[in-house]
């Protein structure tokens, strides 16, 4: 027989599945297959390893299962209330079973003086235990106690049409006594599964249906997750390095004037450890001829635009042009604030770009950026256009990249023959695991390290009881000299809402501290007045900001001191970590203050305390991934989480993700063919993985291809 020919019979052939059950399972769950089937794991167990007595039941047990007969039945009520009641004892104590539909066929199917396993949840009621709608079986001295049993996940249709996880476990039982499947094939090349120590697939999958113990089902997991996340791995990893060969980076071969004068005279302070680490990062790759792809992650206030500058300096100092792409014109202005004033001394071209230049500027960059004249350019989406073309281009740097979805990030690399080193900044800390599915092959540098002198931001949770205090708060930093932002949540569904919401805490604060110029900033807004509005805080000439939180990304005011978060609990924690992060930017001591309702969900408060906690922004976001699950995380909704994952967990499997990783990479080095594409592969050797077998080649490409086949392929333009 051919490789697992087995997984792709229609389930149909199934005993217990007719067509009509068949066409169900495909419509409601896509189950379609005999792999389909198998590959559906439960998505809890119970332990039916054992017998349970009468007398050892809490209110708060499992579901379980207990031995023994019943010793009457009571009917009781009349139609829609009618109910059945079956008294049942293990020998030594007697609980109740409680039916309340199907009652005639019940009545007749159960008798006294039978040995009967009953099976669910007890609860304690009116003095006596009791089941509600109990599994029943035949007890069978023959057959011991079954280990555990998985609960599937069903759909109400499924379920009127009387599927249960009874049923689905029994079609299980039957695919695995089916004789066609009495031998499996390793989805995974024998190589990987003995180097990884790997339960066999057959094994495992058995397992994962029906473990006989804890300790099994953990490791059938951990299997199933290896499979699963190395097969993502290889996918995004067999693309990346056949970008890679087919692309040449620009070599910048050297460190020259600019950046040797820039280090020596001029910096304004000395760089700290990480910056000065992920500098030699990004050198080592520039170096090299591949073209670079780093993703720079930094918590706010660690130091990125003057990274970022630096690397911009190595590129002019091999004869390239760089641009530096921001998300937003008041972002975009100060970074070109900065760069201008660090260029003007080296005697360095840099222009501002945004969709506000006028026409004239507007042409005189076009030219200068075209001819070579121009060293920089500083910008928003504006430098997207097709007219902007470069002589030169050697490098993008792409800040707060979240921001930008990755068809626009790819317009960048079609500016020159051979794309530009990309260099993308994110102040949004993606746990590594998620970094490293979500932007494939990437690489990853980290600035951990704040500049010296910086205090922590002292976080405060508030209810609206304390609205005086926090007030109070507010008006001594104001008489100190200090700016505040009030920031207000936008409520997606209702744009109406958030006006008027946003409107109301305007008139508050004016109210509140009366002769306080006040900046009101809100997503519908016109650009020139959002931007006049921004500016005037910049500048002090306002000295509270009300907004919604498009202040979020960038800005820098040195001077505020407090950040008063309305409704914090509307805000994801990452989002208020970003928040936190526009204040305590100078040297004074700031506050972040979150507003909330007094009652709010046990896991809201948890979200919550854990900003009054920490104010590291990598810790924030892993428990802002097990508290709302990868697919809701910032920063990946728009570059977005291309594949769903059935076993692997992001938040907790980031172990047996390196791991899977880790193979991956050596599947490939030790058959290259994977990725360069019917190319005779010099016969590979690495360190944990021999040269693979023809047989496992096969298997890869099978999986690669049974797996990914239908997906876009959207890795090569990350
Ligand atoms: P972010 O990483 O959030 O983009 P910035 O690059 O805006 O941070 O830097 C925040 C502030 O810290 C800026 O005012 C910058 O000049 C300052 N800064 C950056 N690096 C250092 C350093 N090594 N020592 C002191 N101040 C620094
Ligand atoms: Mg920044």
């Amino acid at each position: 027989m051919a490789y697992n020919e087995a997984f792709d019979i229609p389930l149909n052939f199934l005993k217990g599945v007719g067509e009509a059950r068949a066409k169900l399972f495909g419509s409601e769950l896509e189950i379609h297959t005999f792999r389909d089937l198998l590959y559906n794991f439960p998505f809890r167990h119970i332990d039916r390893s054992r017998f349970y007595h009468i007398s050892e039941l809490t209110n708060d047990a499992p579901m379980l299962q207990i031995a023994g007969r019943f010793i009457g039945f009571s009917e009781e009520g009349e139609g829609a209330k009618q109910r059945l009641t079956g008294t049942f004892s293990d020998g030594r104590q007697v609980m109740q079973c409680v039916w309340f539909r199907n009652i005639k066929s019940i009545r007749e199917m159960y008798r006294t003086g039978v040995d009967y396993v009953i099976f669910g949840k007890p609860t304690y009621y009116y003095g006596y235990y009791s089941m509600a709608h109990p599994e029943v079986e035949v007890y069978d001295p023959q057959k011991p106690p079954s280990g555990w049993r998985g609960v599937y996940n069903l759909t109400e249709t499924l379920r009127k049409r009387g599927v249960t996880s009874r049923l689905m476990q029994t079609l299980v039982a039957n695919l695995f006594e089916n004789r066609r499947l009495a031998v499996l094939d390793e989805v995974l090349p024998a190589e990987i599964v003995s180097a990884y120590r790997l339960m066999p697939l057959r094994e495992a999958l058995y397992a994962m249906h029906f473990p006989s113990d804890a300790v099994q089902l953990q490791r059938a997991t951990e299997r199933m997750k290896f499979e699963e996340l190395f097969y993502i791995e290889l996918h995004i990893l067999r693309y990346a390095r056949q970008r890679n060969l087919s692309i040449q980076g620009h070599v910048f071969g050297r460190i020259g004037r600019y950046f040797n004068d820039f280090y020596a005279n001029q910096i304004p302070f000395e760089l700290t450890g990480a910056q000065k680490r992920v500098l030699r990062e990004i050198r080592g790759d520039m170096r090299t001829g591949r073209q670079m792809n780093r993703l720079l992650q930094g918590d706010v206030g660690s130091g990125k635009t003057m990274v970022a500058f630096m690397t911009m300096l190595m590129a002019a100092d091999n004869g390239f042009q760089a641009v530096l792409m921001a998300p937003t014109e008041i972002l975009a202005t100060q970074h070109y604030a900065s760069l201008e004033s660090w260029c003007a001394p080296l005697g360095l071209e840099v222009r501002l770009l945004t969709g506000s230049t006028g026409a004239a500027a507007r042409r005189e960059i076009d030219e200068g950026l075209r001819s070579g004249a121009v060293n920089f350019v500083v910008g928003t989406h504006a430098l997207l256009e097709d007219r902007v073309t470069f002589a030169r281009l050697g490098l993008a740097v792409i800040d707060e990249q979240h921001r930008f979805g990755v068809v626009q990030r790819a317009r960048i690399w079609a500016k020159n023959t051979t794309p530009p080193h990309v260099l993308v900044m994110t102040a949004t800390p993606i746990p590594r695991t998620l970094a490293m599915t979500v932007y494939g092959d990437l690489e990853v540098s980290v600035i951990d390290e704040l500049p010296p002198g910086r205090k922590p931001v002292e976080t405060m949770l508030r209810y609206s009881d304390n609205r005086m205090s926090v007030n109070r708060l507010v008006a001594q930093q104001l008489r100190e000299g200090r700016q505040i932002y009030f920031v207000y949540p936008l409520i997606r569904e209702n744009e109406k809402l958030n006006l008027q919401s946003l409107e109301e805490g305007y008139r508050v604060v004016c109210d509140t501290f009366r002769n306080i110029p006040v900046s009101f900033v809100h997503g519908q807004m016109k650009p020139d007045e959002k931007d006049h509005q921004m500016q005037l805080f910049v500048t002090g000439q306002t000295r509270i900001m009300v907004a919604t939180t498009v202040i979020e990304v960038g800005v820098n005011v040195p001077n505020a001191s407090v950040m008063v978060i309305e409704n914090a609990e509307r805000f994801g924690l990452s989002q208020l970590h970003q928040l936190r992060g526009r204040v305590g930017r100078g040297a004074d001591k700031s506050y972040c203050i979150l507003m909330s309702k007094a009652n709010m969900a046990a896991t809201t408060r948890k979200r919550l305390t854990i900003m009054t906690e920490t104010t590291d922004g990598f810790l924030i976001s892993e428990a802002d991934m097990r508290l709302r699950g990868p697919g809701d995380m910032e920063g990946t909704q728009q570059s977005g989480l291309a594949f769903s994952l059935k076993v692997a967990d992001l938040a907790r499997d980031g172990q047996i993700l390196a791991r899977a990783r880790e193979a991956a990479r050596q599947v490939l080095d030790a058959a290259p063919q994977l990725y360069r594409g019917g190319v005779v592969p010099e016969t590979g050797n690495c360190a944990g993985v021999p040269t693979l077998t023809p047989e496992s080649l096969g298997i890869l490409e099978r999986e690669l291809r049974y797996r990914f086949a239908h997906k876009v392929d959207w890795s090569q333009i990350s």
